[in-house]
């Protein structure tokens, strides 16, 4: 995430910073990581990072839609694990 997020941040020049709170579980720190990892490609394949005042929505939400998707298709995702 960006402004207001808790778990990370990831800056204009390409600098990702990891708050603490992403620390919480591995599960939160594998999903806060591949966030800013998107964030990163982003900044690579030049899409215009978002200024101050500016609605952050087309920056963060591709990145919270690719970061539901690994989640979804994890094979350590417990709905992704079949049962005995
Ligand atoms: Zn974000």
């Amino acid at each position: 995430m960006m402004q207001g997020g808790a778990d990370g941040e990831t800056f204009r020049d390409g600098r990702v910073v990891i708050y603490v709170p992403a620390f919480d579980d591995d599960v939160t720190l594998a999903k806060t990581l591949i966030h800013e990892l998107y964030h990163i490609d982003q900044l690579k394949r030049g899409i215009p990072f978002p200024g101050p005042r500016e609605n952050t929505g087309p920056w963060e939400r591709p990145a919270e839609e690719w970061e539901e998707q690994w989640w979804r298709n994890h094979p350590l995702n417990p709905l992704n694990q079949e049962g005995p």
